[in-house]
């Protein structure tokens, strides 16, 4: 198939990583994909473009799963829906909704691919809720050898929990198959204006507060807003944070910015789709002007967490646009950043730029991994090789599984041969 350089996209979504593939390709069948993997000395899938580091770049052939034909199949026991790994979440979540379905969570947007996401890590929020990446049932790849390989959640349980977060590195997934629920409405409210002390001190009940609860804070001012996402069919009433004022008019992570590309608030219920996302589809999620950065911690080191930050809040504040603090349950993915453990989020929208930012990445960094912070695979972080490697605790074995399946490093580049090499894989 001939390499496509009318669709090479030169950068990723914020503008910070020009891609540098000699090639880009976007094969329209699985066949296409096969022949154009078994031939490639180095490939790597691009998704929706949404990562800030170079984890998606390769010098040799970018390849977009996008054009492959379109898979959107509901299975006949309504509990699970197949996928075209390029498609995303904002299209899924559309057809899903039609047939009342719903996904048990989404990210801060919706418009990031399956596979990409998966690949990562990406996670919503929500004291019992995994990563989405937990939601993969079964999922299949293109391999090294250009052969199509289905794995199963049930019938591959050595292999598949180490194959679903992979940073791309085993192979290109085409599909994937879903967990989904009957479709729910939720109701969401931002409540302003509480201390981030009493945030420390009263983590497990703010955070108790709904089905997926935000904060957000500069760290300098010492206050956050507190973003409640309540599911309407809940047997719980929905919690107001002590000591926190409910806002009476729609708001923007970003104080200051217009809400006009948030999903809605004041407390109006609406599908999980339209509200689980702080960003509405349609729109530019975010600042669209900015990197972020994001570690994952105990979750019984909140607080901690919180001081450490808080006490740094003076430096960082300057070149942050928000700071959110999330929550993820536990989940039995290797390279999950929840790996094995409740984890609270703490995620950085820096400003854009990079030579400002990287200081503070190194800031942020001496002050979390002391405590176990591990890094989000899709943002910027500064992490050495050995520190990853004593971070991630199935890291190595990753590497050790990647090398036999691709000894040839087909799916490998620069930053994922940094990452692996303090497992001296
Ligand atoms: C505004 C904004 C908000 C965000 N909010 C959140 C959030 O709420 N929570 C969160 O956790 N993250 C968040 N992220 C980060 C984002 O979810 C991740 O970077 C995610 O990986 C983006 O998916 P993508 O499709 O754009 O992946 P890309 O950046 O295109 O690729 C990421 C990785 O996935 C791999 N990949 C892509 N497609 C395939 C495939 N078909 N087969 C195998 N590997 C593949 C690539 O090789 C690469 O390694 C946000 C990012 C932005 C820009």
């Amino acid at each position: 198939m001939p390499a496509d350089p009318a669709h090479l996209p030169p950068a990723n979504w914020a503008g910070n990583l020009r891609y540098s593939a000699a090639r880009f390709h976007r094969p329209t069948s699985v066949e296409e994909l096969s022949a154009l993997v078994r031939s490639a000395a180095r490939v790597r899938a691009v998704g929706s473009r949404h990562s800030f580091n170079a984890l998606a770049d390769t010098t040799g052939d970018l390849v977009s799963t996008a054009g492959l034909p379109r898979v959107l199949r509901i299975a006949p026991d309504r509990r699970s829906v197949r996928v075209s790994g390029g498609l995303r979440y904002a299209e899924i979540a559309e057809e899903l909704e039609a047939s009342g379905l719903a996904l048990a969570n989404l990210a801060s947007l919706p418009h990031i691919s399956v596979a990409g996401a998966v690949a990562t890590g990406t996670h919503g929020s929500g004291d019992r809720n995994q990563g989405l990446a937990s939601a993969v049932l079964a999922l299949e790849l293109v391999d090294a050898d250009g052969k199509l390989r289905a794995l199963d959640r049930e019938a591959d349980p050595d292999l598949f929990p180490a194959a679903v977060v992979a940073l791309g590195a085993l192979g290109i997934v085409t599909e994937l198959t879903l967990a989904v629920e009957p479709s729910f409405q939720v109701a969401q409210t931002v409540h302003l204006d509480l201390a981030l002390d009493r945030l420390a001190a009263d983590f497990d009940e703010v955070f108790a507060a709904a089905y997926s609860v935000s904060a957000f804070t500069d760290w300098a001012g010492g206050r956050a807003a507190v973003w409640t996402k309540h599911r309407t069919d809940a047997a719980e009433p929905p919690g107001s944070p002590a000591g926190a004022v409910a806002a009476g008019t729609p708001q923007h992570p970003i104080p200051g910015v217009p809400a006009v590309n948030c999903t809605a608030q004041l407390g109006q219920p609406g599908p999980w789709h339209d509200r689980l996302p702080h960003f509405r589809a349609a729109f530019t999620p975010s600042s669209g002007d900015e990197l972020q950065s994001e570690y994952l911690l105990p979750r019984g080191l909140a607080a901690e967490g919180i001081a450490r930050l808080t006490a740094l809040g003076p430096q960082l504040a300057p070149a942050l646009h928000i700071s959110e603090i999330r929550t993820v349950a536990a989940d039995e993915l290797w390279l999950s950043p929840a790996f094995r453990r409740d984890s609270v989020a703490f995620h950085f929208t820096w400003v854009a730029d990079q030579s400002r930012v990287a200081p503070l990445i190194i800031a942020v960094e001496e002050a979390l991994l002391p405590l176990g912070a591990r890094p989000h695979w899709g943002k910027l972080f500064s992490c050495t090789p050995s520190q990853l490697a004593e971070a991630v605790p199935r890291l190595a074995d990753f590497a050790t599984l990647a090398r036999g399946l691709d000894p040839d490093g087909k799916f490998r580049n620069e930053l994922l041969d940094d990452w692996l090499s303090g497992t001296g894989g």
